[in-house]
Formats: C-alpha cells, structure tokens, sequence
C-alpha cells in the first residue's frame, strides 16, 4: 500500500467518522462542559491545534461554546485555573483525560458534579417502580 492510501481513505468518510467521534466524546460527560459542567455544544482542544494538538480523544473535550470561544487558543489547563468556576477535581479530571484515562477523568467529574450521570433514573421513574412492587 502507498503511504497516500492512508490518507486518501481517512478521507473519504471523514463527516461521518467525525461525527460518531464527536458524539462518542460528548457521551463521556453525559453532554456537559469538562470545564463549568453546563451542557456542552462544542468539542475543545485542550492543547490548541495552533500548538501542535492533535483531533485525538485524549486532546479533545466536550465544552459548552463559552469556555470553548473564551479559551480561544490558549492550553486549557493554564487557562482553567483563572476561571471563577475553577474546581480542582475538574482540573484533575481535564489532567486524567489527557493522559487517555477516561475512566478517572469521569469518575473525578461525577464527584465535582454530584448530578452528573450519565444514566440518571429520574425521580419519577423511582416512584413508579417503587409503586409497582
Ligand atoms: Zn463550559
């Protein structure tokens, strides 16, 4: 194979491949923002692309289009820590994802957001079931 052939076929199909990526992150936080936790809208390079950051999941969180457009193009861990809703368990979880543990980075974003779940049984539901039995 010549080495173009790789490049040619990533693109290709890349709308589609981007998009099931884009979701795939988003699904992670349960659609909120990895930096103020309100939903998020957007995918943000923790180390700008203008830096040499790379459209890999390590590099790549879910932001709302605030933080995103705010960052601009700064490294978002420098850029985090001057933010007033700034929480260390989230910087440590931007720290985890960055290193590819996902799974850390999601269990330290449920501890700085009690609510955040990714599959949360609405009260409701609870009763109903309660109810049932
Ligand atoms: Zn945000």
């Amino acid at each position: 194979m010549h080495i173009n052939d790789a490049v040619f076929l990533e693109d290709l199909c890349p709308k589609f491949r981007f998009r099931q990526w884009r979701k795939s992150i988003h699904k992670f936080t349960g659609k909120s923002c990895i930096y103020c936790g309100k939903p998020s809208e957007s995918i943000d390079h923790v180390l700008p692309r203008s830096q040499g950051g790379l459209s890999t999941t390590e590099n790549c969180v879910p932001a709302c289009l605030s933080c995103n457009g705010d960052k601009s193009d700064e490294n978002a861990l420098y850029w985090y820590r001057r933010q007033k809703f700034y929480d260390p368990r989230r910087a440590m979880a931007i720290r985890a994802w960055l290193e590819g543990d996902l799974r850390l980075a999601i269990r330290l974003l449920q501890w700085a957001n009690p609510n955040f779940e990714i599959s949360k049984p609405n009260y409701e539901k609870d009763e109903s079931e309660y109810r049932a039995a």
